[in-house]
């Protein structure tokens, strides 16, 4: 599918690989077809409904800055050429909002990946410093991050834009709910200033894809860090388990993730023995003093505990078996099988089997949230129709929806379109994302 863009022409973007080459040197930036492939896909791999759409945009360049001012010089030299520029950490972010949906150039944040500083409370790094650098360089000075997404791997730049929540959610939301400290975001003006924004000007950059504009360097909150177990238990059924996962998630002090599958799910994950076949299975991050109430909650739910296990590798290996994970698990089990959309409500936890009713051989992974239970429902896909029906029967039934299958900005749409009027004026940031007539569910109603 074509999608009605405006491309840049081939003499501007020769021009921009000639100034690149300048300023990062020729390790710095490339036009080789598979590099321009593998940087113009992302994690909407996981969506049936964007992979039949594919490919919806190939990069003329890449390029990778190595600095937040680099970040900067790189988009100023772009918007002066006219080439619309997307910028990319890991690539993982899984609406198709990674795609450079107008060609042009891909800004790779990869090699701009420094830990700047680490204060009291706080950390600063550049955009394409992994999450799991920053958890560590946190941990180093007794502090741990407010929270980091199950694809820890990914960057702080995409997590911020791309991204919600993940480990840590439960006490402190999603991304836009005061992690974020202080940005410096590049405008697409023409300019290589970083601009510094704080509070609720830097809010205005948060989850909208680098639309209004591109996230150079970050500072974003820690807090004490705290002894946490991992605790493996297993249940009857999902039911059970999402009784324990209501409670567990509202233990003092708050467990930092609670996941709840049910044994369809497990089976598709990597085996391990704290997973017996045919139980559901709840894993949690426990701080070390809730071990023994965690316990008690778990045995008066019916359910028995697998294992308790201690480090920082078992706390990253819970995180990457939750939210959008043990879905891409099951996917991986029957390649071609299933799509899933996002879903929140305490409907999830009274109601799971109406829940999963809802679409055809539906699976629910539940997470405890900040303010309801979060999850994910897997169902066999069939059509974009199909889809959007259950949707709204998932809506009549309570629960909060999120469409993982579109691309288009639907965070605060409206501040967006505001912002990048004055921040990007060309619109050359991230084109096709940003569409002000966008009226689907919204991010919002998963909170
Ligand atoms: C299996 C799986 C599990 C996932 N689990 C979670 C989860 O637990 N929580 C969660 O929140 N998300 C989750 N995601 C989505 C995604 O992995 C995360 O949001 C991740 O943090 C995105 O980071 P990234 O570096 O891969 O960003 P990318 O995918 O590279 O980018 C994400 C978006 O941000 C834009 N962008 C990238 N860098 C910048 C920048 N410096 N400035 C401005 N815009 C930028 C990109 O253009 C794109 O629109 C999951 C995805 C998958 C496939």
């Amino acid at each position: 599918m074509t999608l009605d863009l405006t491309s840049a022409p081939p003499t501007a973007i020769a021009a921009l690989e000639a100034e690149l080459v300048e300023l990062l040197g020729p390790r710095g930036v490339t036009s080789e077809l598979r590099a321009r492939e593998r940087a113009s896909v992302d994690g909407s791999l996981m969506s049936p409904i964007i992979v039949e759409q594919l490919p919806l945009g190939l990069a003329d360049l890449v390029a990778f800055p190595a600095t937040a001012e680099q970040i900067g010089d790189v988009v100023a030299a772009a918007v002066r050429h006219g080439v619309p520029v997307t910028p990319r950490g890991k690539g993982t972010g899984n609406y198709g909002q990674g795609i450079p949906l107008a060609g042009g150039l891909v800004l790779d944040t990869s090699r701009a990946r420094a830990v700047v500083e680490v204060g009291d409370g706080w950390i600063t790094a550049e955009a394409g410093a992994p999450m799991v650098a920053l958890e560590r360089a946190a941990a180093e000075q007794g502090q741990q991050l407010w929270m980091y997404p199950s694809t820890a791997q990914s960057c702080l730049g995409g997590f911020l834009s791309g991204g919600s929540g993940g480990t840590g959610t439960i006490a402190h939301g999603s991304n836009d709910m005061g992690f974020v400290v202080a940005l410096d975001v590049v405008h697409g003006d023409g300019s290589p200033e970083l601009h510094h924004v704080e509070g609720a000007e830097a809010q205005r950059y948060v989850h909208n894809y680098g639309t209004a504009g591109i996230i150079a360097r970050a500072t974003v909150r820690l807090e004490p860090l705290q002894d946490w177990r991992g605790v493996f238990a297993s249940f009857p059924d999902l039911p059970s388990a999402l009784r324990a996962l209501r409670i567990l998630g509202r233990l003092d002090p708050l467990p930092r993730l609670v996941s709840a599958d049910g044994p369809e799910v497990i089976a598709a994950l990597p085996p391990d023995p704290a997973f017996p076949a045919g139980r559901a299975s709840l894993r949690m991050i426990a701080d070390v003093a809730t071990v023994g109430a965690a316990r008690v909650v778990i045995e008066g739910a019916g359910g028995q505990v697998e294992d308790v296990r201690e480090g920082p590798q078992v706390v990253l290996a819970i995180s990457m078996l939750s939210y959008n994970h043990p879905v891409e698990w099951l996917q991986k089990s029957a390649p071609g099988t299933y799509f899933h959309v996002e879903v929140a409500g305490e409907a999830l936890v009274d109601r799971p089997a109406d829940v999963a009713a809802v679409y055809e051989g539906g699976l629910l992974h539940v997470e405890a949230g900040h303010s309801v239970p979060i999850g994910m429902l897997a169902g066999v896909y069939q059509s974009p129709e199909q889809v959007r029906a259950g949707i709204a029967a998932l809506n009549a039934l309570g629960v909060g929806v999120h469409d993982p299958h579109q691309w288009n900005v639907d965070f605060e749409l409206q501040r967006t379109v505001e912002t990048a009027r004055r921040t990007d004026p060309g619109g050359l940031l991230n084109p096709g994302k940003l569409n002000p007539e966008y009226a689907g569910p919204t991010k919002g109603s998963i909170r």
